[in-house]
């Protein structure tokens, strides 16, 4: 899943972002309120959560989420900010934020927040996304087929996993890529077909569809 961090502090930025690409997030890191806003004004349904601190240069986290919600844009928003007071919390609520953590946090908490708030958008049991004899658990990251646990790769987890959120629907490649890629990762041409191709292999071939001219869906 593609999350988009913005946090103008390098250190605090780099270490949320080294520990969520571990986690086998795709993160966009960018580091004010105005580069923020372009990001989600190109690709409005590519992040599936916008990571928020609320002191930015050249636009506040606060201004950023009213100008979001004011403009219909419905994407999950988690407040991460060293702001602890009460006024500052509720207004980030007030202005749109679906949820808030209060710097210094663990990661072990910001990932937990992290899926909650994610499982809101799919109905799902727990963190396990299910489709007939295949599950994927975004909590320990396990894939299983008929009960049997399956090895995949973090990019063969993450196309995996945008496939089960929206069982039976064809996502096209390019979909697939945005979901799986940064901004500046080398992205090869056919890399979706490489991990669907070698998904197919792990998983049978008629677990995944191609329909041409469409894209990917779940058989
Ligand atoms: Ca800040």
């Amino acid at each position: 899943m593609r999350i988009l961090l913005v946090e103008d502090d390098a250190m605090i930025g780099k270490t949320l972002a080294q520990a969520l690409t571990q986690d086998g997030y795709a993160v966009d890191h960018v580091v004010d309120g105005v580069a923020a806003r372009a990001a989600l004004d190109v690709a409005p349904d590519v992040y599936a959560l916008v990571l928020l601190d609320l002191g930015l240069p050249r636009k506040s986290g606060l201004e950023l989420l009213r100008e979001l919600r004011a403009a219909g844009n419905r994407v999950r928003v988690l407040i991460v900010t060293a702001r602890d007071a009460v006024a500052d919390r509720v207004a980030g609520l007030d202005a749109g934020a679906d949820d808030y953590l209060t710097k210094p946090f663990s990661l072990d908490e910001l990932a937990a927040r992290m899926r909650a708030l994610l499982r809101r958008d799919i109905a799902r049991e727990g963190n396990v996304l299910r489709h007939r004899e295949l599950t994927l658990d975004t909590a320990t990251r396990e894939v299983t087929q008929s009960g049997r646990p399956v090895d995949v790769s973090a990019r063969e987890f993450a196309l995996l996993a945008a496939l089960l959120e929206r069982p039976g629907a064809a996502l096209s490649k390019a979909q697939l890529e945005e979901r799986i890629y940064r901004w500046g990762d080398e992205v090869e041409s056919n890399a979706v077909e490489v991990h669907i191709h070698n998904l197919r292999k792990k998983l049978g071939s008629e677990t995944i569809r191609t329909l041409r001219g469409v894209g990917y869906a779940l058989a």
